[in-house]
C-alpha cells in the first residue's frame, strides 16, 4: 500500500531490484503503450511498461461479451487522428479498422428526431426553424478563426480562448440551440458541460468533425491497438506503482505488492495527472498539475432483442434540460447474435455523480427508468438486460477556457530530467491526443538520452 511503502527507505531489504530496461513506463494506455512504442522503433531505447489492470488499453479497452467485443470506453477513431493512423499503417492494422456511420438523434417531445449529419438536421423535427436559422450564428466567428483552429495544436488559437459554449452560443444563436444541438453533441462525445468548456476548442473539434469525411472503428474491439503496440514492448500487467523515487541519476519505482523495481536513467509517467500526482512528489512543484480535471461517466451495456425494429441505428442523444440527466444511448455496431444485441448507454457526468452511490444492478435499474421515462415506448427496453456496466472517474479531461494557455506554459516549463509525462490531457482528450502525447513524452526522453551520451 502507498503509506507503507512512503515510510520504507531506500536500502530497506525488502526492496527488491529487478533487472530493468532502459525507460520506465508507467501506465499501459495508449500514450503510454505509443511511447513505448515511439522509443523501441524510431530510437532504439527499451521500455518497461508498468500497467495496474490485467490488460493494456485502459480508457481504449474492450471486454467480450458473449463471443461480442464491447469496447468500455472509447468507442471510434477518426481520418483526422494522423498519428493514430500513421500508427495503424505501421503495425499493419489498416484491415482491422472498417467505417463506421456517424449519425446522431435527439429526443424532442420524447421521440429521437434526427440531429446529425448537417444534411438531416435540415429536414428534421429536432430544432424549430428558427433555431435551425440561428445556428449559422455561428459562422461569422468559425470563419473568423477557422485557420486557426487546428486539433493537432489548440494552442494556436489560444487568442480566441474567452467564452465558454453556452456564452457564445447563446450569444451568436439563442438558447435551444445550446439546449438541443451545442450541449448535447459535447455531452455525449465528450462527457463535458457547456457552462464551462471553451468554445475554442468546441469549434476546434466542431472544424475536425465538419471536414471529417470518414469515422472508423474496430469491429473487432478498440483494444487491438493497445495489444498490438504491447507485443512490441516488455508489459508488466497488474502492477500498480504506488511511488517514485529518484536515486541518483536514476528512479525506482515501488508497486503495490512491495516490490521495487529500477533503477531506470528514464520513466514517463503515462496515467492521467490526479493519478501521477500521488506517485511521485517532484511533480507538486508544477501547480497546473492540480488543476487538471476529468469528467467522469458510466458505460453500461444492455443486452437486448436483436430483432427489434426499434433497434437505434445511430447515438441517441438528450437536451441538457432533461432530467435527470443522461448522456446518450447507441447501439454498439456488433453483429446481432443469437438475435440478442448490445445497447450501449452513457451516463453524462452529473448524471452518473448522482448515482454513483448505486450498485452496478441499482445503477442499471434505475438508468433504464430514467431512459423510458425520456423517451416513448422503447419496445427493446423490455427485452433489455444489464449485461456490463463500466464506472470511468477519470472520463476525458475537461478542456475549459483558459486550459490551453495553461497547458502551453505548463509545457514550457516543465523540466524534470528524466521524467516525461503522456496522457491525452496534454494533448487532445482522445485516442489522438494520447498518441500524439506518448510520441510527444517518447521525443523527450529519446532527447535527453542522446544529450548524457555526447
Ligand atoms: C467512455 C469513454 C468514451 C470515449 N470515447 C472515445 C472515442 O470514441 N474516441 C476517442 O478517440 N476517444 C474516446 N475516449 C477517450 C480515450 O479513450 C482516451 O483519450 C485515451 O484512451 C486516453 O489514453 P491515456 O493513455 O491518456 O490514458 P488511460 O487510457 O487512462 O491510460 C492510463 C493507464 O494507466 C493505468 N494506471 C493508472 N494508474 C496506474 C498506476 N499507479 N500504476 C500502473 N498503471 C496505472 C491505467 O490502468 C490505464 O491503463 C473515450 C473515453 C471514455 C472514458
Amino acid at each position: 500500500m502507498a503509506s507503507s511503502v512512503d515510510s520504507w527507505s531506500i536500502s530497506d531489504s525488502a526492496w527488491r531490484h529487478v533487472m530493468t530496461n532502459e525507460v520506465a513506463i508507467i501506465g499501459g494506455g495508449i500514450s503510454g503503450l505509443a511511447a513505448a512504442y515511439r522509443l523501441s522503433v524510431s530510437h532504439g531505447i527499451t521500455a518497461d511498461v508498468f500497467e495496474s489492470e490485467s490488460g493494456v488499453g485502459g480508457r481504449a479497452s474492450t471486454v467480450m461479451l458473449d463471443g461480442r467485443p464491447l469496447n468500455t470506453g472509447a468507442q471510434f477513431i477518426a481520418d483526422f487522428y494522423t498519428e493514430t493512423l500513421d500508427l495503424v499503417s505501421q503495425l499493419d492494422l489498416n484491415r482491422a479498422v472498417a467505417q463506421r456511420s456517424q449519425t446522431a438523434c435527439i429526443v424532442r417531445n420524447k421521440v429521437p428526431q434526427p440531429l446529425w449529419p448537417v444534411s438531416a438536421l435540415l429536414k428534421s423535427p429536432a430544432l424549430s426553424w428558427r433555431a435551425k436559422f440561428r445556428l449559422l450564428g455561428v459562422l461569422p466567428n468559425l470563419v473568423r478563426t477557422w485557420r486557426d483552429l487546428d486539433v493537432h495544436n489548440l494552442a494556436r488559437s489560444i487568442r480566441y480562448d474567452r467564452k465558454t459554449v453556452s456564452e457564445a452560443i447563446r450569444e451568436s444563436c439563442g438558447e435551444e440551440d445550446v439546449d438541443y444541438f451545442f450541449g448535447p453533441l459535447l455531452r455525449a462525445l465528450l462527457y463535458w458541460d457547456a457552462e464551462t468548456t471553451s468554445m475554442t476548442v468546441a469549434n476546434a473539434a466542431l472544424k475536425a468533425f465538419l471536414t471529417n469525411e470518414r469515422t472508423l472503428q474496430f469491429p473487432e474491439g478498440i483494444q487491438r491497438l493497445a495489444t498490438r503496440l504491447a507485443e512490441h514492448t516488455n508489459i508488466l500487467p497488474q502492477t500498480r506503482i504506488v511511488k517514485v523515487t529518484r536515486q541518483g541519476n536514476g528512479f525506482l519505482l515501488a508497486t503495490e505488492s512491495g516490490r521495487v523495481a529500477g533503477p531506470y536513467p528514464a520513466i514517463v509517467l503515462a496515467v492521467p495527472a490526479p493519478l501521477a500526482l500521488p506517485i511521485f512528489d517532484e511533480l507538486d512543484s508544477f501547480p497546473f498539475l492540480r488543476t487538471v480535471q476529468y469528467s467522469s461517466s458510466v458505460h453500461l451495456a444492455l443486452d437486448v432483442d436483436g430483432q427489434d425494429p426499434d433497434y437505434p441505428k445511430g447515438a441517441t442523444l438528450f437536451p441538457l434540460s432533461a432530467r435527470p440527466e443522461i448522456a446518450s444511448f447507441n447501439p454498439t455496431y456488433e453483429p446481432v447474435s443469437q438475435g440478442r444485441r448490445l445497447i450501449s448507454v452513457f451516463l453524462s457526468d452529473a448524471g452518473y455523480r448522482e448515482l454513483a452511490e448505486l450498485s452496478d444492478e441499482d445503477l442499471a435499474l434505475r438508468a433504464m427508468e430514467i431512459l423510458t421515462s425520456q423517451t416513448r415506448k422503447l419496445s427493446w427496453a423490455d427485452s433489455a438486460q444489464r449485461a456490463y456496466c463500466q464506472r470511468w472517474e477519470y472520463a476525458l479531461p475537461r478542456f475549459n477556457v483558459g486550459y490551453v494557455a495553461n497547458l502551453e506554459k505548463f509545457k514550457r516549463d516543465f523540466k524534470l530530467p528524466g521524467v516525461a509525462l503522456a496522457g491525452d490531457y496534454l494533448s487532445a482528450p482522445y485516442v489522438e491526443g494520447a498518441v500524439s502525447s506518448g510520441n510527444a513524452a517518447a521525443e523527450r526522453v529519446a532527447h535527453e538520452f542522446r544529450n548524457r551520451v555526447h
